[in-house]
């Protein structure tokens, strides 16, 4: 087995290494630190957790210190690019702790934050720069920062970058980098316009490739409900009040949804929280901490400002709408089951969600094991109760949604942000009701009487794409 100091890292860094626990590298690590350490440029195909973070940051930061060298006024030596603010965070973190022995600096720039300290931070000149593309764009266009000192440039999940509009402001920073620098470029997966911009930003890389293993879904313990859309949050409040469920996230295609499933729970007398792109930086930090902490239970989140959030132990993934893509299930689902443990994945199918379940299950060549709920009285009285503590949304289908995963959502502009009022109500929305589980082999099967998904309550669901014309501070900030 590879050690760490098998790879030819300086001392100071095992030290952090060894500070933190870590002996051995993660196979991403063993393949990609050599590669790096050499100066090639890198291809890496792995999503987080596969310890794909260190994998670059460790290297970066050995080069850096070994030819130690100021970084420019307002420029940077090396420069990590990610497509949300708790991911931006937590690379830098990575960065601080592998680098606790070396001396070198660290900054974040992501925007929902004040700009001046940031400009405080850049106007001596920074190791290390970890930023969104957006708020890098407004300094770039301020002059408070510049690119001409970059000599490693980092990509991070740039898939998701595709999936919120920042190919083109990436494009734009790339233009503005020195030409003689390294480039490590690393995806979840490999659509083809991140192909193609691999493509154009790599210079001949190495190749590393980390897939979602199957073992981690195979050690997932996967099930599907099938239950009418109103009746979810109910069922939700239900399972989650077994006491099996210690901590667990739950997706919501938007961000709406994520704060009334969060809004019903707390109503309910489960401890919950929603993080997505409409919270304020300190209202996403509180909730990730708390559930860090495990004073909340439920982490109500959507597909993007759930990716890249570093928690373990959590025992249960609920799918509480499905994914508009399959690999959306599979990032979702290996949320739980990391670091060699089990965990179980509960995924809720109302009747217009089926043609998503059978892509799911065709791309993932398995078949999930199903449960009907749907015809619950129990359940029905509580939805009643439900729609009063927080109102239902207005329903649009899925299949009409963009059909990258929840892009629509994350993308709306603050015109469309939730109503403040809502309806806080003391009710408990306790369910009851039998457990009318009937076993079905495959999924897909349409038994059921169409349910109509009767909802226009709150408006303004629909996509519009991002604004074009808005202002400098404004622009490619859905999440950052
Ligand atoms: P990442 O894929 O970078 O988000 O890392 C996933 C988690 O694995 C983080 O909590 C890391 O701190 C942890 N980690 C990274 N490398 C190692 C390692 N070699 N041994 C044990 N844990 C690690």
């Amino acid at each position: 087995m590879t050690q760490f100091s098998d790879l030819g890292l300086a001392k100071p860094l095992l030290k952090a290494l060894a500070d933190k626990g870590y002996t051995q590298p993660t196979p991403i690590q063993a393949q990609a630190i050599p590669t790096v350490l050499s100066g090639r440029d890198l291809l890496g195909i792995a999503q987080t957790g596969t310890g794909k973070t260190a994998a670059f940051a460790l290297p970066i930061l050995h080069r850096l210190a070994e030819d130690r060298r100021p970084a420019p006024r307002r420029g940077f030596r090396c420069l990590v690019l990610s497509p949300t603010r708790e991911l931006a965070t937590q690379i830098a973190d990575n960065f601080k702790a592998y680098g606790a022995h070396l001396g070198l600096t660290v900054a974040t720039i992501f925007g929902g934050v004040k700009y001046g300290p940031q400009m405080k931070a850049l106007a001596a000149g920074v190791d290390v720069v970890v930023a969104t593309p957006g708020r890098l764009m407004d300094h770039l266009g301020e002059k408070s920062a510049h690119l001409n000192g970059v000599e490693i440039f980092v990509l991070d999940e740039a898939d998701q970058m595709l999936d919120l509009g920042f190919v083109v402001p990436i494009r734009k920073i790339a233009s503005q980098l020195p030409k003689e620098r390294q480039n490590l470029f690393f995806s979840a997966t490999m659509p083809s316009e991140i192909g193609k911009l691999a493509g154009e930003l790599l210079k001949n890389p190495a190749q590393v490739s980390i897939t979602p293993q199957a073992t981690t879904v195979e050690r997932i313990d996967q099930s599907l409900i099938f239950i009418e859309a109103q009746r979810k949050r109910p069922l939700l409040a239900e399972l989650l009040a077994d006491r099996a469920v210690e901590r667990a996230i739950v997706f919501t295609r938007t961000k709406r949804g994520a704060d009334r499933v969060a809004k019903y729970l707390v109503a309910s007398g489960i401890e919950s929280a929603s993080i997505h792109g409409d919270k304020t930086q300190g209202q996403r930090e509180r909730a990730l901490a708390a559930f860090k902490a495990g004073q909340v239970k439920a982490l109500i989140a959507t597909d993007i400002a759930a990716r890249g959030i570093d928690v373990n132990d959590i025992s249960h993934v609920f799918n509480y709408e499905l994914p508009n893509v399959p690999e959306a299930y599979v990032h979702r689902i290996g949320r739980t089951a990391r670091k060699g443990k089990d965990g179980i994945a509960i995924s809720f199918c109302a009747d217009d969600e089926r043609p998503l379940l059978k892509d799911i299950q065709k791309a993932t060549r398995q078949t999930i094991p199903t449960f009907d709920r749907r015809n619950d009285k129990g359940l029905a009285a509580a939805a009643a109760v439900a729609d009063k503590l927080a109102p239902p949304e207005k329903y649009v289908d899925p299949r009409r949604a963009d059909p990258r995963n929840n892009v629509p959502s994350e993308l709306r502009r603050q015109r469309n942000r939730p109503n403040k009022g809502g309806g806080q109500g003391q009710g408990h929305g306790k369910p009851g009701g039998q457990q009318n589980r009937g076993r079905n082999g495959g999924g897909g099967q349409g038994n059921g009487q169409a349910q109509a998904q009767g909802q226009a309550r709150s408006g303004g669901g629909d996509f519009r794409g991002p604004k074009r014309a808005a202002a400098p501070s404004e622009r490619w900030n859905p999440i950052d």
